[in-house]
């Protein structure tokens, strides 16, 4: 990468963790038709993961993802092994970051330790692929704003005060059902009962239209409820830049975790 940026080449990054499918896609087109080098990394990150289980289900086939990416066009496909990206001594001790609060609710809640994995394997790659623009999902939304405040607010801000965050839209499949490495996991029906997520989520952009923020909280959470074989594991309405629990709908985001059977899913709605 080094040549790259001596000889002033523009260098897109997408960094992923396989099982590639077309959300995945979206950002990497982006990223080859912004850039003069796409470059996307290929790593299942051990220390993102609480659950152990979780971790050994993740789905993972790289010869599947490597053609995809040849495909897309992509330069650069970087895949390393955990022994690779972390000593022994960071494997097992958690690498901490300040979040200024941001990891406090719904996915740093649920999992504890969960965000300073994605921190410190998003700032190694970052260092050693040294992108002028790195491209993230929006289906990630918690992620997303982590990852502006890493590069923009954090103490890691002036290491990254030439590199651009490139906020991507979550893509669906026709269904509705949001693109997910997980749904690999889930049969057809269970793919069947998971669009009622998205569905749920899409009403409540009207509801929101005469009621307020608590009551189509509740709704929302008692209606996936309602469908057999789907539990809400949270639903928080959030300020789209502090990520706190609101009472209005300016800049409300809706951000919600579901099980379908084991897995485990989920999917964001702007209200604005
Ligand atoms: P992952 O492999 O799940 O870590 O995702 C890698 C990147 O792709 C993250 O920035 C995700 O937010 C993004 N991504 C995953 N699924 C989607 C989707 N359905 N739409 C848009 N971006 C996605």
């Amino acid at each position: 990468m080094a040549a790259c940026v001596r000889q002033g080449k523009t260098i897109g990054f997408v960094p992923t963790m396989g099982a590639l499918h077309d959300g995945h896609g979206s950002l990497v087109k982006q990223a080859c038709a912004e850039n003069d080098v796409c470059v996307v990394s290929v790593f299942v990150n051990p220390t993102q993961f609480n659950n152990k289980e979780d971790l050994l289900k993740y789905p993972r086939n790289i010869n599947k993802d490597a053609d995809f990416l040849a495909d897309l066009g992509v330069h650069f496909v970087f895949a390393p092994t955990p022994e690779e990206m972390y000593s022994q001594e960071e494997m097992e001790h958690e690498f901490t970051f300040d979040f200024d609060g941001l990891d406090l609710v719904m996915e740093g809640k649920m999992r504890p330790g969960h965000f300073n994995g994605v921190v410190q394997v998003v700032s190694r790659l970052f260092d050693l692929v040294q992108p002028t623009r790195a491209y993230f999902g929006e289906k990630d939304f918690q992620q997303l704003a982590i990852i502006h405040h890493m590069v923009e607010r954090s103490s890691l801000a002036e290491r990254y005060a030439s590199l651009k965050i490139v906020d991507c839209p979550i893509v669906r499949e026709t269904s509705g059902l949001a693109m997910s490495s997980r749904n690999e996991r889930l049969s057809n029906e269970e793919k069947q009962t998971a669009v009622a997520i998205s569905q749920t989520l899409f009403a409540s952009l009207q509801w929101a239209k005469t009621a307020s923020v608590k009551d189509v909280q509740q709704r929302v959470i008692d209606t996936i409820n309602a469908v057999d074989g789907l539990e809400v594991e949270y639903y928080e309405i959030v300020d789209k830049n502090t990520l706190q629990p609101t009472d209005c709908w300016d800049n409300a985001v809706g951000c919600v975790t579901v099980y379908c059977g084991p897995v485990r899913l989920i999917d964001n709605i702007r209200y604005q």
